[in-house]
């Protein structure tokens, strides 16, 4: 892989403010078709890295390297209203890039095709909705073929219901390998399309980390709180898909227990969840007993792993049988307001899990759970 830009401990300070504000000493590199995602509070310095990286700010000390230059898409779109919306599409290229125009009309009229715009080639600006002026300008910016594109806070000036539009044609050019840069606010968006998160605060780099991790795995309490404030978590109902983010979930969830608290987990899968764990059970397994964290599992039958465990930790493992005639339902668990199923699919199934945040759903499974547990037999 190459990387397609350097940035090296990059420092820029606003001259005309009190304290010292800006970015100081940040440093990350892009790979060709990456997609990398700036997130942090506001005032956090993300803007000023993108104006650094398009040339609109002269940066104060350190580096940045490019294969070529970046185009820009910024906030307030800056469309010209006195032009059509081809018109607008096709100045960049027929000025700055000595492109024909018409190539460049080409060009443009197969992107606007391409987004659903092509209707409105002939419109003026101010007749678009929010949503249609947004992908115009990411069409703008397209319209130059850049090797690397900075979308700064795109949907941060539009109505809630227009913002889906404006994130599936970001996500529909990072499927197609545009590099990209962007700075938003939406957790999610960014969770599904950046292959890395740098999270930034005061103008500094807190932490860069591949996206699962980034989410899934959280070590850091600062960042995990700026998590827990934004939008990831107000959504009840979340679905995890793959090995790679079972996995990931599995960790992270792993370390919102308290130390000697109990699991408890109805329907246990024979030996197929140690699979669906692969190379991070043991990871898992290390810091589950570490903390003390007790397994309260009913199951129709015990696997052989599962017994394994049992008699190596039997303080941490307090394994029931379900009566014979409940069928075992979708496995699952509680922790706190919230209800985990797991879903593990067979071996040539990857496996899921459905996340739901409802302390009301989650009261009525857990007292599903006591009663079962009740009417279970302990395994010995
Ligand atoms: P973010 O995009 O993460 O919200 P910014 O990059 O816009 O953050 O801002 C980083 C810091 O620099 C903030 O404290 C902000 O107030 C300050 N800042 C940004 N632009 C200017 C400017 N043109 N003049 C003075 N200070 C600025």
């Amino acid at each position: 892989m190459s990387a397609i830009l350097k940035v090296k401990n990059l420092t820029k300070h606003y001259q005309s403010s009190e304290k010292s504000v800006g970015v100081s000493d940040v440093s990350f590199s892009l790979q060709k078709g990456e997609v990398l995602c700036l997130i942090g509070p506001s005032g956090a310095g993300k803007s000023t890295i993108l104006r650094c990286l398009a040339g609109l700010e002269e940066i104060d000390s350190g580096e940045i390297l490019f294969e070529d230059s970046a185009t820009f898409v910024f906030q307030d779109l800056q469309l010209w209203p006195h032009k059509t919306v081809l018109e607008n599409i096709i100045l960049a290229p027929t000025l700055c890039k000595k492109i024909s125009r018409v190539e460049a009309i080409e060009t443009a009229t197969a992107l606007l095709k391409k987004f659903g715009l092509y209707e409105k080639r002939d419109q003026y600006p101010d007749f678009l909705s929010g949503g249609q002026k947004q992908r115009v300008a990411i069409i703008r910016a397209l319209a130059t073929k850049p090797k690397l594109l900075l979308l700064d806070e795109i949907t941060s000036a539009l109505d809630p219901e227009l913002i889906n539009s404006v994130l599936n044609l970001i996500k529909i050019l990072a499927k197609e390998g545009q590099s990209m840069i962007i700075a938003t606010h939406h957790i999610k968006f960014a969770t599904e399309i950046a292959d890395h998160i740098l999270f930034l605060e005061n103008g500094e780099v807190v932490q860069k980390s591949a996206t699962k991790n980034f989410v899934y795995a959280q070590r850091n309490p600062r960042i995990r709180q700026f998590l827990q404030t934004t939008t990831l978590n107000t959504k009840e109902i979340t679905i995890y898909e793959g090995y790679d983010e079972f996995q990931a979930f599995q960790l992270g969830t792993l370390k919102r227990f308290r130390n000697g608290s109990a699991l408890n987990v109805v329907g246990s899968s024979g030996d197929r969840w140690f699979e669906c764990m692969g190379a991070y059970y043991e990871q898992y397994e290390k810091e589950r007993i570490e903390k003390g964290i007790l397994w309260r599992m009913m199951m129709s039958q015990e696997s052989a792993r599962d017994r394994d465990l049992r008699l190596r930790h039997p303080q941490l493992h307090e394994y029931r049988l379900l009566p014979a005639h409940v069928e075992n339902p979708a496995n699952y668990y509680v922790i706190d307001d919230v209800v985990v199923i797991q879903i593990f699919g067979n071996t040539d199934e990857e496996p899921a899990i459905i996340e739901i945040k409802n302390s009301n759903v989650a009261k009525s499974y857990q007292s599903y759970f006591d009663v079962l547990w009740n009417q279970s037999t302990p395994i010995e």
